[in-house]
C-alpha cells in the first residue's frame, strides 16, 4: 500500500494533476489567478465521487437527514445575525506558521510574535474575511452583499421551512454541498486554503442536554467516513480544540486532521454550536425559530452539532494518500517505476478501462463491443493507443482499478476477456457473460 507522503512529493503529486488532468491552475493562459485551481476531466470526477459518497453516507443511508442546496447569496442580515459581520471587520495580522489571526491590540508584550505559536506574523491590515459584491446596479452600502464564507447558514435560515416541509423530529440534520468563499491571507499547499472552495457541512439538530452525546457519535461517524474510502487510520487524528481556539459560537470542537506531507492539518471540524445561530437568526429576524417536541410537550430552541468538511481537502488527501511509486517488472526484464493511486473504487475517476492487445483490426470490434457493454453499468474508458504496458500505466497513474484485456483467445476461443487488478497487477480469466458482475463484485461499490 502507499508510503507516507513527504513534502517533495507533493511536486510529484502537483504535476501528474496538471499532466493527466485531474487540476490545473486557474485561467492559466493569463498566467494563473493565484491559489486558484480548476478541476479538469479526472478531477471533476472524482471530485464529484468524493461528494457523492459523502451524501450517500450522511442523506441517503439515514433516516435522520435531509438535503438542502441554498443560495451562495444571502440576505445580508445573515452575517450580522451569525457574526461574521463584525468579526471579521477588524485590523488583523496573521501568523505565518498557524495562521490563527489576531488583533495587533491584542498581541501582548511582542507585537512581533504570534502569541500562541511564536511564529512571525503579518503586517495588520483592515481585513474582512468575507469577500463582498453588490446586487443591482448601484455600488453602495445598501446594495452590498457577501459572498457566504461557510454553507451553515444557508442551512439555519431553512431550519423552519424544512421542519415544516418534511414533518421531521428531532434529532434530525440537514447536509449541504456547496461553494463558500473567504478572503485568506494565506492560501496555499495546492488546493488546501483557496478562495474559494466547497463544503459538505451537516447542522444536525438534537434536545439540548443531549448534544455532548451526538457530537461523540458524529465525531465517529465521520472518521470512520474517511477510513471506509481508504484512507489510512495513521494518517488520521482527532484534535480537540483547546477552549481559547473555540470560534465564538462553538461550546467544543474536534478536528479531523490529516497527515499532509507538511504536517498534520484540518480535514474536517465538528463543533458543538449550541443553540447559538437559531436563537442570533430569530432575534434578528423577529421569527419564532424554536422546535415543538410533541413528545415531552416542550418547545426549545435546539442544540446543533456541525460535521464541516471540505470538499478539496478531502479530494486533496485520497490523492495524497493513495499515491505510490512503486518497482514494478518492465517489458524489458528489468524494473521500472509505477506511479499508482490506489483510489477507492468508489472514488476512482474511471472505473474500468477497456484495452484492447493492441490496434489489430480484428481485435478492435470486439473490444469497442465490450466497452459498450461495460460502460452501461459503469463508469469506462477505452485506450488502444501505444503498448499494453504503457496503457496499463496509463491506467495505474490515474487510478483506474480494473483493465479489461480483449485478446486473439477472446475471439479465436473462448470468448472470454482478461480483468488486470490495479494494486495486485494480477490477472484472471473471465467469460463475457459474466463480465459486468465479475467487475462489480470486483469493485466492491457498496462500501
Ligand atoms: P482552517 O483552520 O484550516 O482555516 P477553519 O477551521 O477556518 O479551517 P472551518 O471554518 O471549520 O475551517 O471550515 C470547515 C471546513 O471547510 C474545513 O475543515 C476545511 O475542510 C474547509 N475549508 C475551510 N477554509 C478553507 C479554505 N480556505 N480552503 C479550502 N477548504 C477550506
Amino acid at each position: 500500500m502507499a508510503r507516507t507522503l513527504e513534502q517533495a512529493d507533493m511536486d510529484a503529486i502537483v504535476s501528474l494533476c496538471k499532466r493527466r488532468g485531474f487540476i490545473f491552475p486557474s485561467s492559466e493562459i493569463y498566467g494563473g489567478l493565484g491559489s486558484t485551481w480548476d478541476y479538469g476531466p479526472l478531477g471533476v470526477e472524482l471530485k464529484r465521487n468524493v461528494k457523492d459518497a459523502w451524501w450517500q453516507a450522511v442523506v441517503h443511508r439515514r433516516d435522520d437527514m435531509a438535503g438542502l442546496d441554498a443560495a451562495i447569496l444571502m440576505h445580508p442580515q445573515t452575517w450580522v445575525a451569525s457574526g461574521h459581520a463584525e468579526t471579521f471587520a477588524d485590523p488583523l495580522v496573521e501568523c505565518k506558521e498557524c495562521h490563527q489571526r489576531f488583533r495587533p491590540d491584542h498581541l501582548g508584550s511582542d507585537p512581533t510574535r504570534c502569541p500562541s505559536c511564536g511564529g512571525s506574523l503579518t503586517e495588520p491590515r483592515q481585513f474582512n474575511l468575507m469577500l463582498k459584491s453588490f446586487l443591482g446596479p448601484v455600488e453602495d452600502s445598501a446594495h452590498q452583499v457577501y459572498l457566504r464564507p461557510e454553507t451553515a447558514q444557508g442551512i439555519f435560515v431553512n431550519f423552519q421551512n424544512v421542519i415544516i416541509a418534511t414533518r421531521r423530529k428531532l434529532p434530525f440534520g440537514i447536509a449541504q454541498i456547496g461553494k463558500a468563499f473567504r478572503n485568506e491571507i494565506t492560501p496555499g499547499n495546492f488546493t488546501f486554503r483557496t478562495r474559494e472552495f466547497e463544503q459538505m457541512e451537516i447542522e444536525f439538530f438534537v434536545k439540548p442536554g443531549t448534544d455532548e452525546e451526538w457530537h461523540q457519535r458524529w465525531l465517529k461517524d465521520r472518521l470512520q467516513w474517511y477510513t471506509n474510502l481508504g484512507i489510512r487510520p495513521d494518517n488520521l487524528r482527532i484534535r480537540q480544540h483547546a477552549p481559547d481556539e473555540l470560534a465564538h459560537y462553538a461550546k467544543g470542537c474536534y478536528d479531523i486532521d490529516y497527515r499532509f506531507p507538511w504536517g498534520w492539518a484540518e480535514l474536517e471540524g465538528i463543533a458543538n454550536r449550541t443553540d447559538f445561530d437559531l436563537r442570533q437568526h430569530q432575534e434578528h429576524s423577529g421569527q419564532d425559530l424554536a422546535y415543538f417536541d410533541d413528545t415531552s410537550q416542550e418547545r426549545y430552541i435546539p442544540y446543533v452539532i456541525e460535521p464541516s468538511g471540505g470538499v478539496d481537502r478531502a479530494t486533496l488527501a485520497f490523492l495524497i494518500d493513495s499515491y505510490d511509486e512503486e518497482q514494478a517488472p518492465a517489458a524489458d526484464g528489468k524494473t521500472e517505476v509505477r506511479v499508482v493511486l490506489h483510489l477507492h473504487p468508489r472514488l476512482a475517476p474511471v472505473q474500468v478501462a477497456v484495452l484492447p492487445l493492441s490496434r489489430n483490426p480484428r481485435l478492435v470490434p470486439k473490444a469497442r463491443e465490450v466497452y459498450d457493454l461495460v460502460r452501461r453499468h459503469l463508469v469506462c474508458q477505452y485506450d488502444d493507443a501505444q503498448s499494453i504496458g504503457r496503457r496499463y500505466r496509463r491506467q495505474d497513474e490515474i487510478g483506474t482499478p480494473l483493465a479489461v484485456t480483449v485478446d486473439f483467445q477472446t475471439i479465436e476461443q473462448d470468448n472470454a476477456v482478461t480483468i488486470r487488478d490495479r494494486d495486485t497487477m494480477q490477472q484472471v480469466r473471465v467469460p463475457m457473460d459474466g463480465l459486468v458482475d465479475a467487475l462489480i463484485q470486483r469493485l466492491q461499490l457498496s462500501s
